[in-house]
């Protein structure tokens, strides 16, 4: 295998909500360059997260010169790329002109929350409850629909566009594909089963736009130019790059980055699980080949599709709006540090929260909750309260939400978890894995090499151009020195905290905007 490997690399395009990176790995899964830039934030308003489709072009492009640069400087050819994978941030909503192809509007990230009142008026009507059923989404502002149908109701340049029949909607990886294959290619206007199905248009069992769900929105599928749903892995389907130093190179994987980094992990048996800890945190847990709906707050959602005799997967997903971004809330908003890292020295100079706990609702809070109208809320100051007290909260915060989500996913599935398989930004804090690995009582893993996010995309790159066939030709990769962080306060300790915690939860709620 290691002869058949010598040679062949693959890349990936990482395009994450804060940042873009462009990574390209040998046959055996190591990284051998990368490149990776932050890109602007808007905030215009409270709720609102907006980003530049332009810009997310732009940070892709450097992202790519530099890596591929590196690249010929180690002595390699740009054709030793046998392919290229993409891996994006999820339900953030782009919406173009097919015509033109620029794009009508800033995207509109996925923590935004300004479809509230929207998303609200849309829960009255008769069929709301039936939704969840067919796309494994409850209604709630994270999905793609909602935003596109306020994009539809105050966006002039967008009504009109609709009305005209030349609207283009899609989720990142669309508008990447599209720009990749040079911008006017009509033919490569898809969007892969996992990102599909976060839109709240498909249904989960056909992996098809759903005409239920289209008319539950009030859209017309004549006017509306959707991308074409095809699997995440496959060597026709995401057309060649037209231009740039990887001109002429296939695109054969795409993947929402939570699938990304479950494959990267090689979640690829029911009952195992991975959870990310990036500006959000997002745990999937692999649920095998059929859906599974749940009855504790969790979404269902395609955990990846090889396509060809492969079968899909699907997962049961804990999502947390608010993770890293709480770190650098910290940092940009109220001055704590400069750099996210510094934020384990904060916490490491108190002992544990002071009595402080921080619902960290930016964005409402998402799973298991689902709590729109909640607001940021710091229960517990005294004048004992420390910046290391309110730095460790914000920490503690993401790891309470994953002890609800576990919880969740045990009533769900039937099945314990027997330790958490964690990659993302905020996993590199040894002090928030160790505080983890407390609330939920199970060992915590966390890999060397984190970038299991551009990882899974490669995976799913190398497997549609033969580099693999088999999930069991992987299983050596990124295997070495992983960290173990066991539980290490008692039982009731840990019982103590989740309750502090969940009361404070119960009175975030109803804040009035
Ligand atoms: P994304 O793909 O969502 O943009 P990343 O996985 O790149 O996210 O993670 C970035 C997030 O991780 C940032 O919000 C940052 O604040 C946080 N982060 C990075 N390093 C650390 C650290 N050492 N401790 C805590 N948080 C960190």
């Amino acid at each position: 295998l290691e002869k058949k490997l010598k040679g062949c690399f693959i890349g990936s395009i990482d395009q994450g909500t804060t940042s873009t990176r462009f990574l390209i790995f040998d046959g055996v899964g190591n990284p051998v360059a990368q490149h990776q830039v932050e890109f602007t934030q808007k905030y215009p308003h409270p709720g609102w997260h907006e980003q530049d489709p332009r810009e997310i072009l732009d940070s892709v492009g450097t992202c790519i010169q530099e890596a591929t640069a590196q690249f010929v400087s180690q002595g390699h050819r740009i054709s030793d790329i046998a392919a290229i994978g993409i891996t994006n941030q999820r339900e953030t909503t782009v919406v173009w002109d097919t015509v033109t192809g620029e794009p009508l509007y800033n995207a509109i990230a996925w923590p935004d929350t300004r479809t509230g009142a929207l998303v609200r008026e849309l829960k009255s009507h008769k069929d709301a409850d039936k939704l969840q059923e067919i796309c494994g989404l409850p209604l709630s502002t994270y999905p793609s629909s909602v935003k596109l149908l306020w994009l539809l109701r105050h966006v002039h340049a967008v009504k009109d566009a609709y009305a005209e029949g030349r609207l283009t909607f899609g989720t990142v990886d669309t508008w990447l594909l599209h720009w990749l294959n040079g911008g006017m290619e009509k033919n490569h206007h898809v969007t892969d089963t996992t990102n599909a199905s976060r839109t709240m248009f498909m249904n989960l069992h056909t992996l098809q736009y759903d005409d239920r769900l289209m008319e539950f929105f009030g859209l017309d599928k004549e006017k509306l130019h959707l991308p074409r749903i095809v699997p995440s892995s496959c060597p026709k389907s995401f057309g060649v790059v037209a231009r740039g130093p990887l001109k002429g190179i296939r695109i054969a994987g795409c993947l929402g980055d939570q699938s990304a980094a479950l494959v990267g992990q090689q979640g690829f048996t029911p009952g195992a699980a991975k959870n990310t800890y990036g500006t959000g945190c997002f745990l999937l847990y692999n649920v095998g080949e059929k859906p599974v709906m749940s009855n504790h707050g969790l979404l269902a959602t395609v955990a990846y599709d090889f396509g060809g005799s492969m079968r899909v997967a699907y997962a049961l997903e804990g999502s947390i709006a608010v993770a890293g971004s709480a770190v650098k809330f910290l940092s940009n908003n109220l001055g704590f540090f400069e750099k996210s890292h510094q934020i384990g020295e904060l916490a490491a100079e108190v002992e544990d929260n002071g009595g402080c706990v921080f619902v960290t609702a930016f964005s409402g809070l998402f799973a298991p909750y689902w709590i729109d109208d909640a607001k940021g809320t710091i229960f517990g100051i005294t004048q004992y309260t420390e910046r290391g007290h309110i730095a460790r909260a914000t920490l503690e915060a993401t790891c309470f939400q994953t002890k609800a989500i576990l919880d969740a996913m045990e009533l769900d599935s039937g099945h314990q978890l027997k330790q958490l398989a964690v990659d993302g930004g905020m996993s590199n804090s040894d002090l928030c894995m160790q505080t983890q690995a407390n609330i939920i009582g199970i060992p915590v893993d966390r890999p060397a090499m984190r970038e299991t996010t551009s990882l899974g995309a490669a995976i799913a790159a190398g497997f549609a151009v033969g580099i693999w066939e088999k999930f069991a030709e992987l299983k050596e990769i990124n295997q070495k020195n992983r960290t173990d962080f066991q539980p290490n306060i008692s039982e009731a300790k840990r019982a103590e905290m989740f309750e502090r915690w969940q009361r404070a939860v119960s009175m975030c709620r109803g804040w009035l905007d």
